[in-house]
């Protein structure tokens, strides 16, 4: 999950990270009296989940209350890449007199973390990535022991920093890693970190991406989920502690096994193209034990999807066999429908490994109208998208 600009600020202040005071604003006249609060030059910044918002025009200075209601009217509204921008962050605006860039990032390739800092800050740094490679220093960070302050003074020698900024910046770089580890983030990054006029430096942009899977054990962190931004559909499937992401499809697919379901998507796809261009609606991985009320619930949420005309359910028995899986699907098709109805749109369902042939029985004899079995993979995936084609 990505942080607005002020949100993540919120953590770096949490962590002692220094950041400029500011207000959030949703109104130009809310930018007019958080300018008026602050006092004396301010900067009024889009908040939206994408950067370049400098060049775009969403960063503006105003000289005081007046100049920022102005500038608030402006960007508040704006279109920037895609991201409409409803709410400012009016901050004191700090006399830059230089600009730096320092990250820490999980660095998946070498399955550590790193910490990342250039004294080319202000640009973006995949430009001064390619551009100059030799102004950014990199330092990968050890998990279990973390980033402490002689490695963070050697990053930032590393990265070419004036010397009577060393101390600040490693003492910013070891807060800056544990607003890292407390919080579960897989980016934290700070563009630019600023030196300012009076020789003291400090965050004057701030993006932050939490780890989603880390939520359990953060319970601060569902405040900055955007509920507005998230699909309904994802909504409803997070609340019942269903795996589910929307695509744009029409096979809603029904897995148990990440891996199984990815590959779903992909036979289903491929399988697709014969009819149309037919596409899967969504990934949902009801993972190993499948009891009727997760499958009633996966397929409650799929068939409430507007644009789903066939489900596929692919099914591997392991520890939960095929027969339990069955008796699920059986079940779950009595909880969602009333006596005397059907389930409106196509089942298709492929069970294998354990038990697969007394899964399939059960199938059978339950004789439910709109539920067909199908043996093989590539097959199911094919009569459900024939059957989405046709907008069975
Ligand atoms: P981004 O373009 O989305 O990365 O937004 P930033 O928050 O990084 O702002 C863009 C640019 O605006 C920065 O690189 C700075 O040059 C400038 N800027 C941001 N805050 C201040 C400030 O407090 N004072 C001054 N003078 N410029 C600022
Ligand atoms: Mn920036």
């Amino acid at each position: 999950m990505d942080l607005l600009e002020h949100q993540a600020q919120e953590l770096f202040a949490k962590h002692g990270v220094p950041v400029s005071r500011s207000r959030v604003a949703s109104t130009p006249d809310e930018a007019h009296a958080a300018a008026a609060e602050i006092g004396g030059r301010v900067v009024v910044k889009a908040q939206v989940k994408t950067g370049g918002r400098g060049k775009a025009g969403g960063v503006r200075l105003a000289d005081g209350p007046d100049a920022a209601r102005e500038v608030a009217t402006a960007i508040l509204g704006m279109d920037i890449k895609g991201h409409t921008v409803h709410e400012v962050l009016v901050t004191e605006a700090g006399d830059i007199a230089e600009e730096y860039y320092v990250s820490l990032l999980l660095d998946r390739s070498h399955r550590s973390f790193l910490a990342l800092a250039s004294r080319e800050g202000g640009v973006e740094i995949e430009q001064v990535a390619a551009e100059n490679p030799g102004a950014l220093a990199r330092l990968p960070v050890e998990p279990g022991t973390g980033l402490d302050r002689p490695q963070a003074l050697r990053l930032a020698a590393g990265a070419g920093l004036p010397d009577d900024v060393h101390e600040q910046v490693a003492g910013i770089l070891v807060r800056l890693w544990n607003v890292f580890r407390a919080e579960d983030a897989t980016l934290v990054e700070i563009n630019p970190l600023a030196r300012l006029a009076d020789g003291t430096v400090r965050a004057l942009d701030g993006k932050v991406t939490l780890d989603d899977n880390a939520r359990f054990r953060q319970p601060g962190h569902p405040q900055y989920v955007d509920v507005s931004a998230t699909d309904p559909l994802e909504s409803r499937a997070a609340e019942k502690n269903l795996n589910y992401v929307k695509l744009d499809g029409s096979v809603g697919v029904i897995g148990n096994g990440a891996g199984l379901v990815m590959s779903t998507l992909d036979v289903v796809a491929y399988a697709g193209e014969q009819f149309g261009g037919v596409r899967p609606a969504n990934f949902l991985d009801i993972g190993g034990g499948a009891s009727a009320q997760v499958m009633a619930d996966g397929l409650e949420i799929i068939l409430s999807d507007p644009g789903v005309r066939s489900v596929l359910v692919n099914v591997f028995g392991g520890i939960t066999a095929c027969d339990a899986v069955a008796d699920g699907i059986v079940q779950a098709i009595g909880l969602l429908t009333g006596p005397g109805e059907t389930i409106g749109k196509p089942v298709v369902v492929r069970l294998d490994g354990n038990n697969a042939t007394q899964g399939r029985k059960i199938l059978a004899e339950a004789a439910l109208p709109g539920v067909i079995s199908a043996d093989t993979m590539d097959g199911a995936a094919r009569l459900a998208a024939e059957l989405a084609g046709k907008g069975a």
